[in-house]
């Protein structure tokens, strides 16, 4: 199997890594550092340079894409968080899709959050124009608010909403594709998140089980998701948070 994965030098996409060596795939990782296709993901050059790479390192097909690569709320630049967090995975998403369906029961999962739905997004501006695939709009707006949690909130829900909409069309080519929404995960991201001006606001999020999640319990539902056990999950917006979405908002899913 070829499974090819982002963000594979840390934490999440790490650990997803570690995972589909064990089993024996062939993983090719997409990174801006340490992997085996060095790209940056928040320019359209750097999408289309990994792209590329996928292209000549698996000209036969993929069978199994993982997106994890993304910036936190930490990050500086809330324009930088849109571009990497939703252009960088739907952007590869869209570029890979033939080589997907010339997968063996291909199927692809891409790492939202849990915090995609803790505001009302569903109207925001910036996140419609992430989903009209409008990147100097939505980063000129987001830079406007000058807001990086909002950045990231949007660019969570607005990829679990462009993994939906395609549903449709990629269930009838054969390729399943699902994302994953985690909780608090305690990777590097999520420590510089607590180091820095959001963190209070991460600590004050309720998490019923009662800690954080370690990176292999978020690459075990992505790993089951990329599984012919998961054949009839297709569109899906999986929670893995220890119940924070089902605390916060427990009458709705
Ligand atoms: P991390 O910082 O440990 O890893 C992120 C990876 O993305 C790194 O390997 C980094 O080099 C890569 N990356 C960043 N910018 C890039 C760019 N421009 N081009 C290419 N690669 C780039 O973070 P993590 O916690 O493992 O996060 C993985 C995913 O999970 C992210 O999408 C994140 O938003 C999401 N997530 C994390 C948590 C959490 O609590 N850790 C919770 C919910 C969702």
């Amino acid at each position: 199997m070829t499974t090819v994965i982002t963000g594979t030098s840390s934490g999440i996409g790490a650990a997803v890594r570690a995972h589909f060596e064990r089993v024996g795939d062939r993983v090719v990782g997409i990174d801006i550092m340490d992997a085996e296709i060095i790209a940056d993901l928040s320019t359209g050059e750097g999408r289309e340079a990994a792209i590329a790479g996928v292209k000549r390192r698996c000209g036969d097909g993929i069978d199994r894409l993982a997106a994890c690569a993304g910036l936190g709320p930490d990050a500086q630049s809330p324009s930088l968080i849109a571009s990497v967090n939703y252009f960088g995975m739907v952007d590869l998403l869209d570029g890979l899709f033939d080589l997907l369906r010339r997968g063996s029961d291909p199927a692809v999962v891409v790492i939202s959050s849990n915090s995609a739905q803790m505001v009302s997004l569903y109207e925001n501006p910036y996140v419609l124009a992430l989903l009209e695939h409008n990147e100097a709009e939505a980063r000129q707006l987001i830079e406007e608010a000058g807001d990086t949690a909002l950045a990231y909130m949007g660019s969570k829900h607005a990829v679990a909403r462009a993994v939906r909409r395609r549903a449709p069309m990629w269930g009838n080519a054969g390729v399943r594709l699902n994302a994953v929404a985690p909780g608090n995960t305690k990777t590097p991201m999520l420590q510089r998140c607590l180091d820095s001006a959001v963190g209070d606001a991460i600590r004050a999020v309720p998490i019923p089980v009662g800690r954080y999640a370690e990176p292999d319990e978020i690459a075990a539902v992505v790993a089951f998701l990329l599984s012919p056990e998961a054949s009839f999950v297709h569109g899906a917006v999986y929670y893995a948070d220890g119940g924070t979405d089902a605390q916060l908002r427990p009458d709705q899913f």
